[in-house]
């Protein structure tokens, strides 16, 4: 079960968590306010509000997680979103970096492979706010040729390799932010489309993330 009531308290332990994300380097202030702007325990069962505010991945459905606050913040920095860009996300999950990213005034595309979180996210109401938001069942190696090309696109599970499908889906000069890595961790990558389609690559830090797996499940 959800609740649906953002107190004095939650604003106030949002704004400690904002602080934290300022002290560990995030700079962009559009990132920031996107997230003081965001009730994360509405994303959350009722279990964890508590705890919803402190800067940690938590178990969603289906053995996935909503992304640690930093991740979130960290990668939504390095996309460099500006208002109206096409955006491109795959592993809707709880939709929190979903509406991090339509807060921040970008056309989110965002692509969920899970239909049971699929499903949740349909019945979410406070999603119904974001027209912004666009939501879809299927496998994000796909992509979504018929609705990109993209501005950007970030990845948040941990891809095998870097899914060429995407890459040929983004606009020249669009950029993509994928942690790549099979193992325990990965390494948060931004890559840059060129005009000849080949793509520059810059290296940031090591990230953990759910495994981005082939294929849908679910019906
Ligand atoms: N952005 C999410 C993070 C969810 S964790 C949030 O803010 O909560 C990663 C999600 O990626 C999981 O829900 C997982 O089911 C999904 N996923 C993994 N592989 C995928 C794929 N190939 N296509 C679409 N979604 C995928």
């Amino acid at each position: 079960m959800r609740r649906f009531e953002d107190t004095y308290r939650h604003k106030g332990l949002r704004k400690k968590l904002v602080e934290h994300l300022r002290q560990k380097g995030i700079t962009d202030e559009t990132v920031l306010e996107a997230i003081n702007n965001l009730p994360r325990h509405y994303f959350l069962d009722s279990a964890f509000d508590e705890v919803a505010y402190e800067d940690r991945a938590f178990p969603i459905q289906v053995g996935q997680t909503i992304s640690q606050p930093y991740t979130v913040a960290y990668q939504t920095q390095l996309l460099e979103v500006k208002p109206f860009e096409k955006v491109l996300e795959i592993g809707t999950g709880s939709a929190y970096q979903a509406c991090v990213l339509a807060e921040m005034g970008a056309q989110v595309y965002t692509i969920e492979r899970q239909k049971a979180l699929f499903d949740q996210n349909k019945q979410f109401a406070f999603l119904k706010k974001f027209h912004n938001i666009k939501f879809f069942y299927g496998d994000g190696f796909e992509g979504l040729p018929t609705f990109g090309p993209f501005d950007k696109v970030i990845i948040t599970a941990a891809a095998p390799f870097i899914p060429e499908k995407l890459i040929q889906q983004m606009k020249t000069g669009g950029k993509m932010v994928i942690p790549v890595g099979e193992g325990n961790v990965q390494r948060m990558l931004r890559l840059t489309k060129q005009a000849d389609g080949s793509y520059t690559e810059e290296i940031f830090d090591n990230f953990s993330f759910v495994p981005m797996l082939e294929g849908k499940e679910g019906h």
